[in-house]
């Protein structure tokens, strides 16, 4: 691509780095981004500075957040003893989108995968353990229904059942494989409404 020359060509290739982003959308974003006035480049690339910069893992969830706590553990309205666990931040942006659920998140940052070599140290499962030696009622199991979502699942409430907390999975009309943020918030509801004791 050296045809663009060195500037442009390094700016195609990063943009090509991102996820969804192949060779045809990378050079139209790079010849897009060339033509936008300079002021607006300066307000994108300050927005992405500023994002990496500042965004942290809440010290309770461990959700994505510029605070200490994010604005869901922080309110003091929810209910802080019923704890639905899901694999990512886009997973509690679905569930709170239905405004429905009352309780507060915690955020494993991915699923136990054998095959792909991702064990329980490697998501944020201890600070889920710490979390649960609180004042807990309910741990509601949201893990998408893949093999690891379901992995992650049975892994989890055999350890959090030995502690006499109530662990429930969310009902299966979850379609298999199926990422939760791509589900609709009807469908999402009834899950969550379905849920089942484990
Ligand atoms: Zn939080």
């Amino acid at each position: 691509m050296d045809y663009y020359g060195s500037l442009m060509s390094k700016l195609i290739e990063q943009l090509s780095a991102l996820p969804g982003i192949g060779a045809k959308s990378a050079q139209r974003l790079a010849f897009h981004i060339i033509h936008m006035p300079k002021e607006q480049v300066d307000q994108l690339t300050g927005a992405i500075q500023n994002a990496r910069e500042n965004i942290c893992y809440c010290k309770e969830c461990c959700t994505l957040t510029d605070q200490e706590l994010c604005p869901i553990c922080a309110n003091e309205q929810r209910d802080h003893r019923t704890i639905m666990v899901v694999e990512n931040t886009r997973d509690l942006a679905a569930y709170e989108k239905t405004g429905k659920y009352e309780g507060v998140y915690h955020v494993l940052h991915g699923a136990i995968s054998p095959l792909l070599g991702i064990g329980p140290a490697d998501i944020k499962l201890k600070e889920l353990m710490l979390r649960l030696q609180g004042d807990v009622k309910e741990v509601i199991i949201a893990t998408n229904s893949s093999l690891e979502g379901e992995a992650t699942a049975m892994y989890l409430s055999k350890l959090i059942k030995p502690a006499g907390i109530k662990v429930s999975r969310i009902a299966s009309g979850v379609p298999v494989g199926g990422d939760l943020e791509y589900i609709d918030e009807v469908t999402l509801l009834r899950a969550l409404e379905g849920r089942v004791q484990l």
